[in-house]
């Protein structure tokens, strides 16, 4: 029997998992399909306080779970697949094993959209990617696109600018949701060329690989097409939480429902993250919201540890 299960190992889970570890209660960590969550994926971290030259995002993720593992948490990888939130202890299954816990904490974070294509997710590492920091190497010298208008597809067309010989960045809409001086920093590269308004229509293959895509003028219908070898989708982000459907309270989007800081319709299950925040979504504010879990499920373990 565990006292505290965390279901995530981003920024939300490990920062719980250090505070929840510092309390002495020896906290289990399930990684989950993308352990390390989004900030793995990602290169410099600029705004996350305490680093002013910057850090780079695996590298502060490998720091909290060393931090997190030196006060006694454990971890363990595999995604749940189902919970029993219905009475206490709760039971969790993940890799085939069931666990119990008195408490569980989810910080279960958010997944990266596809543009829904046909056979889109086939071409995921066939020239397909949700991840430049992942996948950026493979295209040096080589013409990519980044599709998207918000920060992220800013941030992935600089990157991947370092590598490829040209960066077609594609949105929707001639306005951007990305803030400016991230826009300036894009439109300041000379590797990157602004398509809008652009949707993709088709991505093309040939011999298996990402070939070049179609677009289509959403103003005036007009099409194009373009060679490319690569296509990285940076368009936002789903909650992690289909799991805990009818289970907790959730929004129409998905995102779980926080009461009075990280408390659930469940007495005992807590919430961290980007799971339950589709609004401001910086590391800083999952890893303040993991705290702030953990600080809750101490004080319930200690209200209820009688019964
Ligand atoms: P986002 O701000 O939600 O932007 C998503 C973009 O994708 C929008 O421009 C949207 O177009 C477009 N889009 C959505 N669905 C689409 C579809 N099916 N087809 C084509 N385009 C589609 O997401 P994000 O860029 O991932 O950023 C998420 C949050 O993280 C934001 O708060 C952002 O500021 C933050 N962030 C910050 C940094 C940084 O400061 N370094 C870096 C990355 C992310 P429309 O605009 O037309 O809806």
């Amino acid at each position: 029997m565990r006292n505290v299960v965390i279901i995530g190992s981003g920024c939300a889970g490990l920062t719980a998992a250090i505070y929840a570890a510092r309390a002495n209660l020896k906290p289990l960590v399930l990684e989950g399909h993308e352990p390390g969550g989004q900030l793995s994926m990602t290169t410099h971290v600029e705004n996350f306080p305490g680093f002013p030259d910057g850090i780079l995002g695996p590298e502060l993720i490998e720091n909290m779970k060393k931090q997190a593992a030196r006060f006694g948490a454990e971890f363990k990888s595999g995604a749940i697949t189902e919970v029993d939130f219905g009475k206490r202890p709760f039971k969790l299954c993940a890799n085939g094993e069931t666990i119990e816990a008195k408490t569980v904490i989810v910080a279960a974070g958010a997944s990266a959209r596809l543009l829904g294509l046909k056979g889109e997710k086939e071409l995921i590492g066939r020239g397909l990617s949700t991840c430049a920091t992942c996948d950026g190497y493979f295209f040096r010298s080589k013409p990519i696109a980044v599709v998207g208008g918000g920060d992220s597809a800013m941030e992935e067309a600089g990157f991947l600018s370092r590598y490829a010989s040209r960066v077609y960045l594609i949105h929707r809409r001639n306005e951007f949701r990305a803030s400016k001086i991230m826009i300036d920093r894009a439109k300041a590269n000379e590797k990157i060329e602004f398509l809008t308004p652009y949707v993709v229509q088709e991505i093309d293959v040939s011999s298996g690989l990402v070939s070049g895509v179609k677009l289509r003028n959403t103003l005036t219908n007009a099409e194009r097409r373009i060679d490319l070898d690569g296509v990285f989708v940076a368009i936002g982000h789903d909650p992690n939480t289909a799991v805990f459907k009818t289970k907790l309270d959730m929004d129409q989007n998905g995102y779980l429902i926080a009461k009075h800081g990280s408390l659930t319709n469940v007495p005992g299950v807590f919430i961290a993250g980007d799971v339950q925040d589709h609004r401001y979504r910086q590391a800083v504010t999952a890893a303040g919201s993991g705290c702030m879990a953990a600080i809750d499920a101490e004080k319930f373990l200690e209200e209820h540890k009688d019964s």
